[in-house]
């Protein structure tokens, strides 16, 4: 499957763990600008230092630092994608239509009081990415990932004050997509409330491959 696919939804919604399993099953590429920009801040890169800031203030990191990250990235991947986090303001859509085309916009809906419960309680891999929760998805080893054995930690932005501010900045700057990918006829929603496994059964029948 060489389609190019962004996956919308609010943070929390379930983004990355159904990105994962897309990848898995569908053999696509995942390109995720929040993992790739904590990467930077992990490695203590110019653009890591620069980004760390508004990422622990749950503020976008400004265009010029996360384009070209996504464009290079892109550009480098043979084969179906999913952008998972990218575009999310309406200008970084423009902008993304400029360098690749983007054949399908998947909006993950989750009711709002349900997100801060899923993100404070989320934890992380700090190896290979992997998401769990401590209520709904636990790891099978206390703070050991299942798939590599990393350390699971919580993000720093996964504090309930900063989620807070995560889910203002959804609504005034990444919500505005789901129009805009509406008016292109490219827009699916999919209830994304539920357990994993039925989330990913609609999210399939979405991408047509169920
Ligand atoms: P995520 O892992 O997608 O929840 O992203 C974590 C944080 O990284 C966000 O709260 C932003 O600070 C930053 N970030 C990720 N993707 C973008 C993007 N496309 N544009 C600007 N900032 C981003």
């Amino acid at each position: 499957m060489d389609r190019k696919i962004v996956l919308l939804g609010p943070p929390g919604s379930g983004k990355g763990t159904q990105t994962e399993r897309l990848c898995a099953d569908l053999k696509l590429t995942k390109i995720s600008t929040g993992d790739l920009l904590r990467e930077a801040v992990r490695n203590n890169t110019p653009l890591g230092v620069k980004a760390k800031g508004f990422m622990d203030a749950g503020k976008l990191v400004p265009n010029e630092l996360v384009v070209d990250l996504v464009k290079d990235k892109i550009q480098s991947v043979k084969g179906g994608v999913i952008l998972d986090g990218f575009p999310r303001s309406l200008e970084q859509a423009e902008m993304l239509d400029k360098f690749s085309k983007v054949d399908l916009a998947i909006d993950i809906e989750v009711n709002e009081n349900n997100l801060v419960r899923r993100l404070t309680l989320r934890r992380t891999c700090r190896s290979c990415n992997a998401v769990y929760h401590l209520e709904f998805n636990p790891p099978k080893h206390g703070g050991k990932c299942d798939k590599c054995g990393g350390e699971l930690f919580q993000r720093t932005d996964d504090t309930e004050k900063t989620v807070r501010e995560r889910l203002k900045v959804y609504k005034e700057q990444t919500l505005p997509l789901t129009a805009f990918y509406h008016r292109k006829g490219i827009l699916r929603k999919v209830d994304g409330e539920g357990d994993i496994g039925v989330v990913y059964d609609r999210v399939l029948k979405a991408i047509g491959s169920k």
